[in-house]
């Protein structure tokens, strides 16, 4: 697995950094958000390190599909209530001018009753 020794996410995925385990396998890793901004937060990233989402090259679109795939799955595991009046909302920051401040990619799934902090 290519794991930058730099990067937070990559020593998390390592188990080097505890986190809150959602879900694991052989390419994806999912932990909860340490700051939530919802009653449900956790993230789901690829165990290789890739630093941005335009990092990601055609060969990365399956591994891509899965945590698009895996996510409401997930959500409602964790909480989210399922269909139109429940939900959830996916988010990926994407440089500095996307908000992103840990640079290995990563999905934000945020859920739960409303009002939340942001
Ligand atoms: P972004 O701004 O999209 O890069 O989001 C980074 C997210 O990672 C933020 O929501 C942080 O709260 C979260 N975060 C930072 N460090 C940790 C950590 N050690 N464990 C879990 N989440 C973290
Ligand atoms: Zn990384």
């Amino acid at each position: 697995m290519n794991h930058d020794p730099n990067c937070l996410f990559c020593k998390i995925v390592q188990g080097l950094i505890p986190s809150q385990k959602v879900y694991e396998d052989a390419e994806i890793y999912a932990f909860k958000d340490i700051n939530p901004a919802a009653p449900v937060h956790f993230l789901i990233i690829p165990k290789k390190h890739l630093a941005m989402l335009e990092s990601a090259e055609p060969v990365d679109a399956p591994m891509l599909g899965r945590m698009m795939e895996l996510a409401p799955r997930l959500a409602k595991e964790q909480g989210c209530r399922p269909g139109q009046d429940g939900g959830f909302r996916l988010v990926v920051n994407n440089g500095a001018d996307g908000g992103q401040e840990v640079y290995h990619l990563h999905l934000h799934v945020m859920g739960g009753p409303r009002p939340w902090k942001k």
